[in-house]
């Protein structure tokens, strides 16, 4: 037994070593793709439930291997979150998408507004709000335009620290998103104190809400919990007319999600508001 346990242990420092190597190996390459821009943005349509109009857009980044093959953020974000290296990819995030979005602003898109996700890492590092602020001189962005997303288990984290942060970033006019809204310790607390401006609802409850009573409840609760509180709603991950359709009818105020429009990217993106023009144009 004694010579098993010992086998075990073998077995599972080398497992462990193999893994820790394949992180340093992914580290790695991953630094690479941030200084040789493998890296870029998708962006995610998001559309007034009611009007259909285009009313704003999420960053989603991606990294495209020189191969060609194109990585998850799920495949990676973990593990940047876990070295640190969020902390310039998140800066590279922000930046490139104030970016586009005035770049789209001055092309004559109409006010909308870009969303960005923000990793718990990401904030608590010190320059935070200065970089920020940094990016959107140097990009000229308006603040109201850019949004960010935090989710529930950012705000329980460095409670006091990050309040401070995000509510610094609030004053000079950048709102926030409570991301995966009910998948984590949600509270309203936490909406009232980090005054959330923007609750979505995470995928999880919409992908069943026409099949499972529970989840529709749920949605229905979140919803008439967001209108009391003046919060504006957008539900992830609509990708049937079902979805939709409980969706506008118990009053949620935007959509996200397959149904309308995949994560699209830059070049695409600007056909699909150059198309929007015609058509605004054509009526
Ligand atoms: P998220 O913030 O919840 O983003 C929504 C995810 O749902 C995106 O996956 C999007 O492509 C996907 N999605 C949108 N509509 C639908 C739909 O109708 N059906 C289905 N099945 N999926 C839909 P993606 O782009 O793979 O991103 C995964 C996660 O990676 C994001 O989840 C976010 O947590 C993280 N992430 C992405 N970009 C960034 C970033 O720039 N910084 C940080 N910190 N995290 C990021
Ligand atoms: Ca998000
Ligand atoms: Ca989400």
């Amino acid at each position: 037994a004694k010579a098993l346990g010992r086998g075990r242990a073998v077995f599972y420092s080398e497992r462990l070593t193999q893994e820790l190597s394949q992180k340093i190996a992914m580290d790695t390459e991953l630094r690479r793709a941030l200084e040789q821009e493998e890296l870029l943005l998708y962006y995610q349509p998001q559309i007034d439930a009611v009007s259909q109009e285009l009313v704003g857009v999420e960053a989603l980044i991606r990294w495209k291997k020189q191969s060609g093959v194109m990585v998850s953020p799920a495949a990676f974000i973990p593990l940047a979150e876990e070295t640190g290296l969020i902390v310039p990819i998140g800066r590279w995030v922000i930046l490139n998408a104030c970016r586009q979005a005035k770049q789209w602003k001055d092309a004559g898109v109409p006010l909308f507004h870009m969303s960005v996700n923000v990793s718990f890492r990401q904030i608590s590092e010190p320059n935070f709000v200065c970089s920020v602020a940094d990016i959107l001189e140097e990009t000229g962005l308006p603040p109201e335009e850019l949004v960010l997303e935090i989710t529930e288990g950012t705000a329980i984290q460095d409670e006091q620290e990050t309040l401070q942060k995000l509510l610094a970033l609030k004053q000079m006019g950048v709102r926030i998103s409570m991301d995966d809204f009910g998948t984590g310790y949600s509270s309203l607390g936490y909406l009232k104190l980090f005054q959330v401006e923007f609750l979505k609802i995470a995928q999880t409850f919409i992908y069943e809400v026409s099949a499972d009573p529970d989840k529709a409840s749920i949605v229905k609760a979140i919803l008439a919990m967001a209108r009391s509180l003046k919060l504006t709603v957008i539900a992830e991950g609509v990708e049937t007319e079902e979805q939709y359709r409980f969706l506008i009818e118990h009053g949620c105020d935007w959509i996200q999600g397959y149904y309308f429009h995949k994560p699209l990217s830059a070049e695409d993106m600007g056909r699909l508001f150059a198309e929007q023009a015609v058509i605004d144009s054509g009526h």
